[in-house]
């Protein structure tokens, strides 16, 4: 980032929040060069985002495909307002793939964030996700991938 003063590109975050939904960012920054404080509005952008596939093949970044993967795990859950949900939690993974700043990314690195994501909220849409990304076909596989997802380990 530039600073609007005297052009350095030698600026650094001293601070950044959400703003509007989380779909844009507020960031205070400070020029290192002339010591000017400055604020920007980031908006998510994730189009140049390549996603590397388990099968090897690559594909930009799609936000509906991210959004009806989440929606599909949660099929069944008693969540009343699960547009919402799924809506809010769509935003957040956007937001924290935004913040990697990343050019390519594997397509199970999105689920664990995703997943991440699920865990603190609902345990059964959680699973149900897992079973879908994962490709589980038994029950020790399973718990494998949960003791990963829950202990953290
Ligand atoms: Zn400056």
């Amino acid at each position: 980032m530039e600073c609007p003063y005297c052009h350095t590109q030698q600026t650094e975050v001293t601070n950044s929040r959400p703003t509007l939904g989380e779909t844009q960012i507020w960031r205070r920054r400070k020029c290192l060069a002339c010591l000017t404080i400055f604020t920007t509005h980031e908006v998510v952008d994730l189009s140049h985002l390549i996603v590397i596939k388990k099968s090897g093949r690559s594909e930009v970044f799609n936000r509906s495909k991210l959004y009806s993967g989440i929606y599909g795990a949660t099929i069944g859950s008693k969540t009343p307002d699960r547009e919402r949900v799924v809506e809010k939690i769509t935003r957040e993974v956007e937001r924290e793939l935004l913040f990697l700043k990343r050019k390519r990314i594997m397509s199970i690195e999105i689920a664990d964030i995703v997943l991440n994501k699920l865990r603190k909220s609902q345990s059964a849409t959680f699973l149900r996700f897992l079973a879908y990304c994962k490709d589980i076909t038994n029950e020790s596989q399973m718990k494998r991938e949960l003791t990963k997802y829950i202990l953290g380990g």
